[in-house]
């Protein structure tokens, strides 16, 4: 595993992840096509915060599931918490899954342009009603 160190834009929000980054993961959900966000996922255990948590903001919206991290001072999403499938999801065949995206854009030393991009459609889940 590689340890990757990463930090928002201010520096208020520090953090290590442990990944073999190989791909980002480009979404063209409402908010991702906004943010322009390249994401890696990894486990739970993976991300270390170097900072204080009471120091991030939680922005949650829709489904409620998810968790967007930003810092407040700056702006910037190092990370958040996907939002668990919904039921049109789950029916095809997608795993819940309980780890962190991590905004590689935030991470120091990574040559964004070396990895592969992989598009996720997230704007056409279906939402539960
Ligand atoms: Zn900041």
């Amino acid at each position: 595993m590689t340890r990757y160190t990463g930090s928002c834009h201010c520096g208020r929000i520090r953090f290590q992840v442990e990944a073999e980054i190989d791909h980002v993961r480009s979404c063209d959900c409402s908010i991702c096509r906004k943010r322009g966000a390249l994401n890696f996922r990894v486990d739970r255990s993976a991300l270390t915060l170097l900072s204080d948590w009471e120091d991030l903001t939680l922005y949650q919206w829709g489904s409620q599931t998810a968790g967007d991290y930003f810092c407040p001072t700056c702006g910037i999403l190092p990370f958040r918490r996907p939002g668990d499938p919904t039921r049109a999801e789950l029916a095809m065949g997608v795993e819940p899954f309980d780890g962190w995206a991590i905004n590689v854009r935030c991470l120091d030393g990574v040559d964004l342009d070396s990895l592969p991009v992989v598009r996720i459609a997230g704007s056409r889940i279906v939402h539960d009603s």
